[in-house]
């Protein structure tokens, strides 16, 4: 295919823009880093066609391209923070045989360097693209606090939401994400010298591990849904009985109704030991991003593409979230797993595969102009 051609030729020079992006180091959070990628942005997208906005939040900038054309637009999510403190890798960008390597490269700051070139084969060939609008956001690792209510009002106005995260490590699209859901429970007892008056005493600790035995109970792995109660905080010190205890509990589901299942059972929850008090709070951050007809067409279509490509896409599903819950939530045909291939998200080997570069940003960009 000539969009694929057209890719391998231009292969040096997107290793060129991919490396000045990631040696902009940019770390949730770390707003010098995360203005020095966006400005980096904004010098590539700038001169393309389209008008490309700022809006600077406390977390960093979100940056929006809209492009002129039929319908209503397509929404291309992207985000270019990374969960990598400045200097975790030996050096910030490296070529090593087939791999390119260096923090965020994977987790997607290669997506949007992709991106970047489907647009520019887009100018350079005069083929024709649907209306898009493309939000580049600082802080989606940290859960998009500051960008959510940017891609839900876009979404609501869109008809796709093509979400860049990486395929999985086996290349295949996402077309299902479990929620996400985080919880704090918290028991309350009483105090009391443990040698001298033990039984004035209330013991928070012991009332939190009867509770989270039960908590655990709500599980239901057939359901694919999670209960991790994987923080636990309680006490003070040895010979004090225990006045407070907190566990943090991490909730995956495949669905909303194992969402209220799971909340209406946390919330059911009551104090075992006569004088213990329980204190729910969290909830779901995340919702599931679970597949319809309309999201599966969108697959077939990116399959069909990628089989022209000789990839063999398949529909993955995968337990963690993106923005594309967000989309998928407001019931909008959302499509994730279209950056490129590669390995070790959010680890210090984080790589792309380099001589498959091409074969990935083809499939995006054909994929932009059968939409
Ligand atoms: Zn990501």
């Amino acid at each position: 295919m000539e969009t694929w051609e057209w890719m391998k030729a231009n292969l040096p020079s997107f290793l060129k823009d991919l490396e000045a992006l990631v040696r902009r180091e940019s770390p949730s959070g770390d707003l010098p880093g995360l203005k020095e990628a966006a400005g980096f942005l904004e010098e590539a997208f700038g001169p393309l066609t389209g008008r490309l906005s700022r809006k600077d939040t406390p977390r960093g900038p979100v940056l929006l391209l809209k492009r002129e054309g039929e319908g209503k637009p397509v929404l291309i999510l992207t985000h270019y923070d990374t969960v990598h403190p400045k200097g975790s890798f030996p050096e910030a960008f490296r070529l090593e045989r087939e791999k390119a390597i260096g923090p965020g490269v994977y987790d997607m700051k290669g997506s949007i360097i992709a991106l970047l070139y489907a647009l520019r084969h887009a100018e350079a060939t005069g083929r024709r693209l649907p209306a898009l609008e493309i939000l580049f956001t600082p802080d989606e690792e940290v859960g998009s606090p500051e960008s959510r209510p940017l891609i839900e009002a876009a979404a609501k106005k869109a008809r796709a939401a093509l979400v860049l995260e990486p395929p999985t490590a086996e290349g295949d699209l996402k077309v299902a994400r479990k929620g996400v859901g985080l919880y704090r429970l918290k028991a309350l007892g009483k105090a009391a010298h443990q040698g001298v008056e033990p039984e004035k005493g209330v013991n928070a600790v012991l009332e939190l591990a009867h509770q989270i035995l039960r908590v655990a109970a709500l599980e239901d792995w057939e359901k694919g849904t999670t209960l991790g109660p994987n923080v636990v905080r309680g006490g003070t010190v040895s010979n004090v009985v225990a006045e407070e205890a907190e566990v943090e509990i991490d909730l995956r589901i495949w669905t909303l109704e194992e969402a209220r299942r799971v909340e209406e059972g946390l919330k059911a929850l009551t104090p075992v030991l006569p004088g213990a008090r329980l204190e729910l709070s969290g909830g779901l951050n995340r919702p599931p991003m679970e597949p319809t007809p309309e999201s599966l067409a969108l697959f077939q279509k990116a399959r069909a593409i990628g089989e022209s490509l000789g990839l063999a896409l398949r529909p993955g599903r995968v337990g963690g979230g993106s923005d594309g819950n967000f989309t998928a939530h407001l019931g909008v045909p959302t499509l994730d797993g279209l950056g490129l291939l590669g390995g070790d998200a959010h680890q210090k080997t984080e790589y792309v595969v380099v001589p498959e570069i091409p074969r990935r940003a083809a499939l995006l960009a054909e994929l932009l102009y059968a939409l």
